[in-house]
């Protein structure tokens, strides 16, 4: 299939689960900036219905939509350039979802590993929409016929079942209508690890909060999470090929090179034969200074929450006029009587 055919356009959401975390910020937010000023339309979006498949208080869930409104916005996203809202208010994100459940297969949701992840032992507990999550994000993609979809390294998986819904669904019904998205996982921070394990990814919803940085921690937070990170007791090596091992270590440097925007052989070189001793202060200063402008943002904004709903609910006017006639259209397809 041709994908010209499809006017260049990015999508990408984050769940208002817990607080952002800095993984989310290098690996998806800062991103997501980045593409909507190269002049590419942008549609970034708050997925509240995505956060419930797991337990969520609600009055937690709000504040956890509006603080992430106000990270998007403090981290630079314009919500004039950039369309943004949450995804419960535009009801074709769930419409389309069904659609999708039904040109799912069970073999390929059972192979998904973020479920088996985040059901974890007591799979007979978890929900049914943990279960179908992916087709609900394939329906978030595609629904704006979404040609590029910026995400980190874990959303992978996703993605690719996200290209075979398309293509299923395409060739079922014989068009050539939903595009089939690229995934675009890129920089040194598609994979931010835990500060606790390094074979663990950094997330909102980890138990440990010393796992993680939020965007909302102060700087006395950062310094004593980095400085508490798990590392090993060597020092840093001349080059990057010395850290192949050392998982921790190189998610440390990996962090400090996508926050001063340099690349990790470089930060090797400018740190090699020094001890953690010396490379956590410098790492914990750098990240105050690039973060705590943006928690400081962030605070200002939530002062005003009846401004970040307008907001979102400006963005979500602005969603449903994409999704409505796409969504009318694949209920035209599949036969449905309108
Ligand atoms: P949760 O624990 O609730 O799943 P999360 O931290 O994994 O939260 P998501 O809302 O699931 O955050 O993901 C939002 C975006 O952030 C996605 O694009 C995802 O790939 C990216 N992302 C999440 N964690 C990391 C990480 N550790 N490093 C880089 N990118 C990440
Ligand atoms: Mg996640």
């Amino acid at each position: 299939m041709s994908e010209t055919k499809f006017t260049p356009r990015v999508f990408s959401g984050i769940q208002p689960t817990n607080h952002l975390q800095l993984g989310n910020y290098l690996g998806a937010v800062k991103r997501f900036v980045e593409m909507q000023n190269s002049g590419i339309e942008t549609i970034y979006c708050i997925v509240d219905l995505h956060a419930i498949t797991v337990w969520q208080e609600p009055a937690d869930l709000q504040r956890a939509t509006r603080e992430l409104a106000a990270g998007y916005i403090a981290s630079g996203l314009d919500p004039e350039k950039s369309i943004l809202f949450n995804q419960s208010q535009v009801a074709e994100h769930a419409q389309l979802g069904w659609i999708f459940n039904c040109v799912a297969r069970m073999g390929w949701m059972n192979r998904m590993t973020q479920f088996k992840d985040k059901a974890g032992k007591d799979r007979e507990k978890a929900s049914v929409g943990l279960f179908s999550y992916p087709t609900l994000m394939a329906a978030d993609i595609l629904l704006y016929h979404t040609t590029h979809v910026p995400v980190g390294e874990d959303q992978k998986q996703h993605l690719e079942l996200t290209r075979d819904i398309a293509a299923k669904f395409n060739n079922d019904f014989g068009v050539d209508f939903f595009p089939i998205t690229e995934p675009v996982i890129e920089g040194v921070a598609t994979r931010v690890m835990s500060l606790r394990d390094g074979s663990k990814k950094m997330s909102k919803s980890d138990p440990s909060d010393m796992s993680r940085i939020n965007m909302t921690d102060d700087a006395d937070t950062i310094a004593k999470k980095i400085r508490k990170a798990k590392t090993d007791p060597d020092p840093l090596p001349d080059h990057l090929d010395g850290l192949a091992d050392r998982p921790e270590a190189r998610n440390l440097v990996n962090i400090y090179a996508a926050l001063s925007e340099a690349t990790p052989q470089a930060v090797v070189t400018q740190f090699a034969g020094k001890q953690f001793g010396d490379f956590k202060p410098a790492l914990a200063d750098l990240a105050v200074a690039k973060l705590a402008p943006i928690a400081n943002e962030m605070d200002r904004l939530m002062q005003d929450p009846a401004e970040i709903d307008r907001i979102l609910a400006h963005g979500a006017t602005r969603a449903h006029a994409i999704a409505a006639p796409i969504l009318e259209k694949t209920y035209k397809i599949v036969g449905m009587v309108r």
